[in-house]
């Protein structure tokens, strides 16, 4: 039977898979648990199996950024002998996460992406699954994009169209892509979660770190030269940082997508830049300045020309 993981104890592995991501290390393999191997991956040997034993710098950055990075990752911040000392029989879906995934074979994003929809299935993962969801809401939009929006998670309009970003605040995102010289149906847009949190409310971390490598795998199929980071929630959990969104604005990250390789051996990854949930933009119409000059930024990156009179 498999343990359930701790959840610090997986955000620490979470963490050290997305380091030896950085590294080009996708290949990782199980040991069966209470073996002579497994002592010696527990007693620190540094001939074991990577995950568990390597000696890397555990304050190593997810991504690379030309500008200093502004602070360490949260799930860095505790002593290393905590994660030494951590038990390595670990449950199947965080051999899940690391394994091989069924749509790095296949080249065309359209059957790749209806993989990963496949994967999911009647997800059951989190606790969103019953709170009230009508439908998993997957994502939506060009999947060979080369802009993509993440945004937090579905409200009531997208629960039941079974699309995100087709309320209101979805309206003030499709006039941010025309302004920006686009069609919705040019992008792609998908949210951390895929089921909508009771009342709207914020996803909790674990529903978040429990949908997002499905997220992941959708970038890492469409492989964008921009994803947007519509809000905090989105923001945080592509970048694995704790920052506030006004040091989180205003800059590229290289990033790639965290326990995943693309099916394109060639695709490096891509850049990504934060800016304000349009949901916020409508509670607060004076930040829309500061989220167009957002969009400005990945408009240049991407050599878009704005749509007169936005
Ligand atoms: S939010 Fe994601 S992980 Fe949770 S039940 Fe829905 S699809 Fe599954």
């Amino acid at each position: 039977m498999p343990r359930t993981l701790d959840p610090e104890l997986r955000r620490e592995l979470a963490a050290r898979i997305r380091y030896y991501n950085e590294m080009g290390i996708y290949d990782f393999y199980r040991r069966p648990a209470n073996t002579p191997e497994t002592e010696m991956v527990a007693n620190g040997d540094e001939q074991a199996a990577p995950v568990a034993t390597a000696s890397a710098d555990p304050e190593s950055p997810v991504f690379h950024s030309s500008i200093p990075q502004p602070e360490p990752r949260e799930e860095m911040s505790r002593p290393k002998a905590a994660f030494a000392s951590a038990p390595v029989a670990v449950e199947d879906n965080m051999f899940d996460m690391i394994a091989a995934k069924p749509e790095q074979s296949v080249s065309d994003p359209v059957k790749a992406l209806r993989i990963i929809r496949e994967d999911l299935g009647d997800c059951t993962r989190c606790p969103l699954h019953k709170q009230g969801r009508k439908q998993i809401v997957f994502g939506v939009g060009n999947p060979k994009a080369e802009l993509m929006f993440v945004g937090e998670g579905p409200g009531a309009d997208e629960d039941e169209q079974g699309e995100p970003f087709v309320g209101r605040a979805g309206q003030l995102l499709n006039n941010m892509i025309k302004a920006m010289g686009l069609q919705r149906t040019q992008v792609y847009i998908a949210n951390v979660v895929k089921c909508r949190p009771p009342g709207n409310r914020t996803p909790e971390r674990e529903e978040c770190e429990t949908c997002s490598p499905f997220l992941m795998r959708q970038i890492a199929v469409i492989k964008p030269k921009v994803v947007v980071a519509l809000g905090a929630v989105a923001a945080k959990t592509l970048l694995a940082m704790s920052s506030s969104m006004a040091q989180l604005r205003g800059r590229f990250y290289d990033f790639k997508p965290a326990g995943v390789r693309a099916s394109d051996p060639d695709w490096q990854g891509c850049k990504l830049a934060v800016t304000y949930h349009p949901a916020f933009l409508l509670r607060d119409p004076r930040q829309k300045g500061e989220a167009w000059k957002d969009l400005q930024m990945v408009m240049k990156e991407l050599g878009l020309q704005a749509t007169a009179g936005r």
